[in-house]
C-alpha cells in the first residue's frame, strides 16, 4: 500500500528558493522508486511576505503547517526587514516553534568525505555529533517581551521542569539510536550549561540528571558552555549527543558547522511529539542569494531528516548515501570558506545522479 504524505513547503527568502528547488528535485527523484509519494503544498512566508502584508505568515499558512504531516522550510529573513521594536520581523521560529510545540531542534554535525574541515587532520566521520537545542523556552522565550527603556534593557530566560525534561529525554532517546562518539564509540549525552553562574542553568542540569537515570545504558556528563566551545574545536570526536538551552544551542551548533565545511552542510529538524518542521540551520544568506553559489547540501540533508520523521528512513538514508558519494567523488566541491566550486544547481544534479 503506497502512502501519500502531506508536506507544506515554505521556500523562504534569499537563498531559500534556490535551496528548496534543489531539495525538491532530490525528493522528486527518490519518489520514482519509493513506495510513497509526497503531496507538496507550497506557501510563501518570511521577510518578503512581512514587507508586503505586515505579517511574516498568514493564518492560512500556519493552519496548513499544523494540518500537514511535515513542513519543509527554506531559510527566511532579511536584516533590513524590522518590526516596530527594532528586531527582525521576517523570521518564523517564534511562530512555528510554539504553534507546533516543536520543542527539540535536532542539529546533526557530521564531517563528510571530500570536505576539508577548518580543523587540522580531521577525516570523514571523525566529527559526528548532534546538538539537541531546546526550542521553545530559554533566553529566546523573551522574544517580543523584553523590557527596554532609554537606559536599561532586560530579557528574561525561562526554564520549566517539563521543558527541560522533555528535551533531555529526546536527547537520550536519539542517542540510543546512534553508534556512539567517534573516538570511543560510547553512547554519551552531554548537558551543556552555565550552572556555575545562573540558577536557571542549574535547574536545567538538575532536570537533565533526573532524566539520565531513566537511561542507565547511556553515559551522562555535564560540561560548562565555555569549556564545551573549546572542546568542540580541540576534541570534537568526544561528542555524541549534546543537549542545551535555546540560545546556547543556536550559537554552539553554528560553531560545529564551521568545523564541517560551513553552515551549508548543516540540516535540522524542529521536532515535537506530534508535529515537526525541517530547515537548514543557517539563514537566508543575502550576500550570495540569486548567484547559484549557495551550498544546497544543508537543505537536501534536511529533506532526508523529514523523511526519517515521516517513517521513511530507508529513503532518507538513500539521500544521505548519495550526498556521501557526491562529496566523496568530488562531484560536489566546497571551498574552505563554505562556498561551492560548481554551483547550487550542479550540486543538486550530482546528488540526484547518485541516488541508488
Ligand atoms: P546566514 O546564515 O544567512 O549567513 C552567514 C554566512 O554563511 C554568510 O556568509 C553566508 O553566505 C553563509 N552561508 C549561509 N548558508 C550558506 C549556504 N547554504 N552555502 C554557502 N554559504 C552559506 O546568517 P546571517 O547573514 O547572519 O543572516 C541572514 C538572514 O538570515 C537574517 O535575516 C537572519 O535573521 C536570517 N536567519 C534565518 C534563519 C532561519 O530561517 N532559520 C536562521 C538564521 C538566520
Amino acid at each position: 500500500m503506497s502512502h501519500r504524505y502531506s508536506v507544506v513547503v515554505l521556500p523562504g527568502d534569499g537563498i531559500g528558493p534556490e535551496l528548496t528547488a534543489a531539495a525538491v528535485a532530490v525528493l522528486e527523484a527518490v519518489q520514482k522508486t519509493a513506495d510513497f509519494s509526497l503531496a507538496l503544498d507550497w506557501h510563501m512566508a518570511g521577510a518578503a511576505v512581512y514587507r508586503d502584508t505586515g505579517r511574516a505568515m498568514s493564518d492560512d499558512t500556519l493552519a496548513a503547517c499544523r494540518a500537514a504531516q511535515a513542513t519543509l522550510k527554506g531559510p527566511v529573513g532579511h536584516p533590513d526587514v524590522r518590526g516596530p521594536d527594532g528586531t527582525e520581523a521576517g523570521v518564523l521560529g517564534g511562530i512555528l516553534r510554539p504553534a507546533l510545540d516543536a520543542y527539540a531542534n535536532v542539529r546533526p554535525i557530521r564531517l563528510y568525505p571530500g570536505v576539508t574541515s577548518a580543523l587540522a587532520n580531521r577525516t570523514a566521520g571523525s566529527i559526528d555529533y548532534v546538538v539537541v537545542r531546546e526550542n521553545t523556552e530559554g533566553l529566546y522565550a523573551s522574544r517580543g517581551r523584553g523590557f527596554v527603556t532609554a537606559d536599561v534593557a532586560l530579557d528574561t530566560m525561562v526554564m520549566t521542569r517539563q521543558g527541560c525534561e522533555r528535551v533531555a529525554r529526546r536527547a537520550f532517546t536519539l542517542c540510543r539510536m546512534r553508534d556512539g562518539a567517534p573516538d570511543d564509540r560510547r553512547r554519551r549525552v552531554t548537558c551543556v550549561d552555565k550552572a556555575n553562574v545562573l540558577r536557571g542553568f542549574a535547574f536545567f542540569r538538575e532536570a537533565f540528571l533526573g532524566v539520565a537515570k531513566e537511561f542507565p545504558d547511556v553515559e551522562a556528563e555535564c560540561l560548562y558552555a565555555d569549556a564545551t566551545a573549546a572542546r568542540l574545536v580541540q576534541d570534537p570526536g568526544h561528542f555524541d549527543v549534546l543537549v542545551m538551552e535555546n540560545f546556547l544551542g543556536d550559537i554552539l551548533s553554528d560553531l560545529g558547522g564551521g568545523t564541517i565545511g560551513g553552515l551549508g552542510m548543516c540540516p535540522s529538524g524542529n521536532i515535537g511529539d506530534r508535529a515537526a518542521y525541517f530547515e537548514p540551520i543557517h539563514g537566508s544568506a543575502p550576500d550570495i542569494a540569486g548567484k547559484d553559489r549557495a551550498n544546497p547540501i544543508s537543505m537536501i540533508l534536511t529533506a532526508a531528516m523529514m523523511l526519517d520523521w515521516l517513517g521513511e528512513s530507508a529513503t532518507g538514508s538513500r539521500i544521505r548515501a548519495a550526498v556521501h558519494a557526491a562529496l566523496g567523488e568530488g562531484a560536489v566541491r566546497i571551498r574552505p570558506d563554505g562556498a561551492l566550486v560548481d554551483g547550487t544547481r550542479a550540486a543538486a544534479r550530482a546528488v540526484v545522479e547518485r541516488l541508488g
